[in-house]
């Protein structure tokens, strides 16, 4: 069973653990002897409420998440948070400082410049977002709201190597697609979130962790669904919450758990990234693009220099199972995203692909 599965090496929806996915199938029509799916239950059913309640204990045991954060776990993608974050944190003088460092930070902050006084006071758009640019705590207003990062940048295939200091300005970071790739001291933000499908579990889920201090600033007008509140104070089931996306990141957090927690994760990570990141390096072909020291362990982006080559590199790659190896459209080239599901085994098969079609295409 599953043996002719491809290496997906998409930014996402991208692949999830085997073992998961295999005992989700075997629990699918009739979960663990209740007699129904997880898909069909009530959620405020005892079998969910033990689901819900695990994958929020879990997720804080792994992220090691302290008490005066709520954990949320709401709909609408990263996407909706570029809303959220602003209608809830612009709560004094109404001003936040963006870095914009890629497609998806440019995003946030178009989006929340609906609601403030919004300022860019770092980018390296001058530069195709390939590099992390500095900033200081002397940059910041003095009077922000907040202070915005993406903190792995899942298009260019950057990432910050060191928490920003924001001093007493709440940090917000947006990690879609590196949450539980790293340890992380979560007391350092004022709020991280991501969506679920880079490196959590299906989409339609978004978590959201949050100090309990900046929640209860939404203005009246703003929609109830959209406050932060409401979701902290029902714990997350105001609504009916996407149970089926909740239940698979909770086997995931289970699964990281019992395989030494997300330190054990980022050792795995690191060896992946810096064997493809080795080659990459010493290849006559292909080059990195990013700044050494800004490099993503998620997102691995490289290009051959040509156009067509490119393109021929993505189709044969697919061909021999190893999909989805095409940049984004916004930059062309290759990206191998490889999360936390990635075996290094697909990495292996990806560098010896690599220097195949190096030597055949000399
Ligand atoms: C994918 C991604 C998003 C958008 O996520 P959706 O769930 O599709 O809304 C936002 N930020 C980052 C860093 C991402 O990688």
């Amino acid at each position: 069973m599953n043996n002719n599965r491809v290496f997906n090496f998409s930014a996402g929806p991208s692949m999830l653990p085997l073992s998961v996915i295999d005992d989700a199938a075997a629990n699918l029509a009739n979960y663990e002897g209740c007699g129904q799916s997880v898909m069909e239950m009530s959620h405020r059913s005892k079998e969910f409420g033990k689901i819900i309640e695990d994958a929020e204990a879990n997720l804080r045991e792994l992220m090691n998440i302290p008490e005066n954060y709520k954990v949320l776990f709401l709909q609408g993608g990263g996407t909706l948070q570029f809303a959220m974050v602003p209608l809830n944190l612009l709560r004094n003088s109404k001003k936040a400082d963006y870095v914009v460092t890629g497609s998806w930070a440019k995003k946030a902050y178009q989006e929340a410049c609906k609601y403030g006084d919004i300022r860019v006071i770092a980018s390296s758009e001058e530069d195709t977002f390939a590099y992390i640019p500095k900033f200081s705590k002397e940059d910041i207003r003095p009077d922000a709201d907040y202070v915005y990062v993406c903190y792995n940048n899942t298009i260019y295939g950057t990432h910050y190597n060191a928490i920003p200091d924001t001093g007493d300005i709440p940090l917000v970071a947006d990690m879609s697609s590196c949450i539980l790739s790293e340890e992380i001291d979560v007391s350092r933000f004022g709020l991280i979130f991501a969506g679920a499908q880079k490196n959590v579990g299906p989409a339609g889920m978004t978590i959201v962790i949050i100090r309990e201090d900046l929640i209860g600033f939404a203005d009246e007008k703003v929609p109830t669904y959209l406050d932060y509140k409401i979701h902290a104070d029902k714990d997350s089931m105001y609504n009916t919450p996407p149970c089926f996306a909740i239940y698979i990141a909770g086997e995931v957090f289970k699964l990281i758990k019992n395989t030494g927690g997300v330190a054990a994760m980022h050792k795995a990570d690191v060896e992946k990234a810096n064997k493809l990141y080795a080659y990459i390096d010493e290849s006559q072909l292909y080059k990195c693009p990013v700044a050494k020291e800004d490099r993503s362990l998620m997102n691995v982006v490289f290009v051959t220099g040509d156009t067509d080559l490119d393109k021929k590199f993505v189709a044969e790659a697919k061909a021999e199972g190893m999909v989805n190896l095409n940049g984004h459209r916004t930059v062309g080239g290759m990206r191998a995203s490889i999360y936390n599901a990635m075996p290094m085994e697909g990495v292996d098969k990806l560098i010896e692909f690599m220097k195949k079609f190096e030597a055949e295409n000399k």
